[in-house]
């Protein structure tokens, strides 16, 4: 690969972490390389589709909208167009890099040739190929708002297997789904965040109630919300409910109303200020 050649994504300066009581450690973050697809890329795309495993199950440009194959792309661009790919480190002592961009369904000597065909990458070798994921998932429709399956009690989902895809919706049904198994064992008063308090209560709330067509993924567009709703008050919403489950201590709930005091301080001087130069 010659990275001479490539553009340079450079990471965020102070990177974001997942919890507000994470603090970065300061490691050096590594760059991201960037390459294009092209009309030649495309064009071996084009003249490959008959191979594509994809087409054994869907239509070509109809499968999920949320990660389309780069032959589904192309079949809906065309050929002059071009799709940025980004080039991943695979981790600090690696020599690999993960190509994100193109998600394929094409086979091997045909996955060679398109990224062979892209600025840089010509002299590449691919030691882990892309290939197609094929799954089978409950309706959640089957679960009510605690994620609990809707005729046989005690029986929890989250995650894929309930027809979410992402990390984060993952993570956050298989909380909410947890939270509420243990509260079930308890005898307890299970909970159900609603779609003013969290993105959780709107992932479930859609989830549970509204019929998908393809597996869900959580966009900030399905909140009505949004504006209200954000990474950096996350924790004041749900510091007080995380406590009284017993996720959180009663200094971190001191710790996160303290910096929305100052928070709201700095808001109070900013709109003082911005009221005297008016
Ligand atoms: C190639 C690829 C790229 C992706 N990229 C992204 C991305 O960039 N961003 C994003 O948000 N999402 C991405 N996803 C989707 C995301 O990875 C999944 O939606 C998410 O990981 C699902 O989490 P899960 O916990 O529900 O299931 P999984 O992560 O699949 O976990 C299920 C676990 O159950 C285990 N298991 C299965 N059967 C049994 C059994 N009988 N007994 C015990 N254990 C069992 C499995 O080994 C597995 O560890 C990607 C998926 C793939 C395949």
């Amino acid at each position: 690969m010659d990275l001479a050649v490539l553009g340079i994504q450079e990471p965020d300066p102070t990177p974001s972490l997942f919890s507000h009581d994470s603090v970065y450690d300061g490691r050096e973050q590594l760059n991201c390389f960037i390459t294009h697809t092209n009309e030649n890329t495309h064009r071996i795309v084009l003249a490959s589709l008959v191979h594509s495993s994809l087409l054994a199950t869907e239509p070509l440009g109809k499968s999920s909208g949320h990660c389309p194959t780069l032959e589904e792309m192309v079949v809906r661009h065309g050929k002059e167009w071009q799709h940025r790919v980004f080039l991943q480190l695979e981790g600090r002592a690696a020599q690999e890099f993960h190509l994100q961009g193109v998600p394929t369904a094409l086979p091997l000597p045909v996955q060679e040739q398109m990224v062979r065909s892209m600025k840089g990458l010509e002299g590449c070798e691919i030691t882990t190929p892309g290939y197609a994921v094929e799954y089978a998932y409950l309706s959640p429709l089957q679960l009510n708002v605690f994620l609990e399956h809707r005729s046989i009690k005690g029986l929890f989902f989250a995650g894929q297997v309930a027809g979410s895809n992402g990390y984060e919706e993952a993570a956050a049904l298989g909380l909410t789904a947890g939270i509420n198994a243990a509260l079930r064992a308890r005898g307890k008063e299970m909970l159900v965040l609603d779609r003013t308090q969290a993105y959780i209560g709107v992932l479930v709330d859609d989830f549970t109630r509204k019929e998908q067509k393809e597996p869900y993924r959580m966009l900030t567009s399905r909140d009505e919300y949004r504006l209200a709703l954000r990474h950096d008050n996350a924790d004041r919403q749900l510091a007080e409910i995380g406590h009284k489950l017993g996720l959180i201590s009663r200094e971190q709930v001191g710790r996160i109303k303290e910096k929305h005091t100052r928070v709201t301080f700095q808001h109070e001087i900013c709109t003082e200020e911005s009221r005297e130069l008016r």
